[in-house]
């Protein structure tokens, strides 16, 4: 089967590997599309990260085989699955920060998410798969995971209907953050970006105000907006420039919620004497766990009545072998999400069932 190894930066390949057994109480996915996610493309570009390196996570596949003492999911179901699983047992799972949890961090797929076959352990099987009832929702649930991040972001700020909040960033984890907090949290939802192109799609996903920064003073823009200040601010991207946008326009015991991490600047000067004086809390969120998973993938199956459908988001479908094109493409910043396929005949039998299913309907 096909799995793809990066060596370095610049020698990726898709190698022939064995296909994983599976024992009883375990079972084999077939990947139908790999989401490539942010994180992967800083483990391919990061010198730092040992290589090779399991890449891959955002997985939708179809249950290949399932071992003899698999009750509840059968060969054909179409499944979205996850890979972290916290042992519940650690101080940091008993603090509800299982990212952290040793256990999370070494459970894995196997052999990873950018393989055509995948072994889901009995763990996985019990906590991290989600059966995918209506075959139309294939596309919207390879979101599930970075939905989930965004779900887990939103809910340590303590935000209320009709807060006004900033979005900062309109790269593919920014759309899903104001179509979240549009459409499921309820708030007033200002987006901002330095592109029109951006600006205008994150009016479709439901922002009530977008602002250029490279066009206008986002400041006084959003000063005449809240009087106050927003009730929080989401950073996609970390940066002097953004945080101190942030903190400036954050009304007194606003939050702050560093979501995606400074690429270049690690450290960055912040207004201790302010932050105390108005209680403002700056927070950050990385990662997510099964329980929002969860949440994240039955809101995705419901996006006919709740709004949340991402597929919009999905700008290239690429074979694994374009693997290098597609981080690539990712560094433009001129894409949102791209997925990876591995087998285009098992692409066309998945999707002709489906469309041949929505034709007779
Ligand atoms: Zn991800
Ligand atoms: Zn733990």
């Amino acid at each position: 089967m096909k799995s793809l190894i990066c060596y370095s930066e610049n020698d990726i390949r898709v190698e022939d590997i064995e296909i994983p057994s599976i024992s009883d109480n375990e079972v084999l996915v077939r990947t139908i599309f790999c989401g490539l996610c942010i994180t992967d493309v800083l483990k391919v570009i990061d010198p730092q990260v040992k290589k090779p390196t399991k890449l891959g996570h955002e997985v939708v596949g179809m249950i290949e085989k399932t071992g003899k003492n698999i009750k509840n999911i059968k060969k054909g179901d179409f499944v979205a699955i996850y890979h972290r699983i916290p042992c519940q047992n650690c101080i940091y799972c008993a603090h509800g920060k299982t990212f952290m949890c040793k256990h999370a961090r070494q459970t894995n797929l196997d052999p990873q998410g950018f393989a055509e076959y995948i072994r889901l352990t009995e763990e996985h099987v019990k906590h991290n798969i989600f059966i995918i009832k209506d075959k139309n929702n294939i596309k919207n649930a390879v979101f599930t995971e970075p939905v989930a991040t965004c779900i887990k972001a939103i809910e340590k700020m303590n935000l209320i209907k009709d807060d006004k909040v900033m979005v900062i960033g309109c790269g593919p984890m920014g759309m899903i953050f104001i179509g979240l907090l549009k459409n499921l949290y309820k708030c007033f939802v200002i987006a901002l970006s330095r592109t029109d192109e951006k600006l205008k799609i994150a009016k479709s996903f439901g922002a009530d105000v977008i602002i250029n920064s490279k066009k206008e003073d986002a400041k006084k823009r959003i000063s005449k907006l809240t009087q106050v200040g927003l009730d929080g601010v989401f950073l996609t991207f970390t940066s002097s420039e953004t945080v101190n946008l942030a903190l400036s326009t954050t009304r007194e015991g606003g939050y702050v919620q560093i979501f995606g991490g400074p690429l270049k600047e690690k450290e960055i000067a912040i207004n201790f004497d302010d932050l105390y004086k108005k209680e403002k809390a700056v927070i950050t969120s990385y990662s997510s766990d099964p329980e929002y998973n969860k949440k994240s993938f039955y809101l995705l199956m419901d996006s006919k009545n709740n709004n949340l459908d991402f597929t919009p988001l999905i700008s290239n479908i690429l074979p694994i072998e374009d693997f290098k094109k597609g981080v690539d493409l990712a560094l433009t910043q001129k894409t949102f999400k791209i997925l990876f396929y591995f087998n285009k005949d098992f692409l066309d039998f998945v999707f002709s069932h489906n469309y041949s299913k929505t034709t007779q309907t």
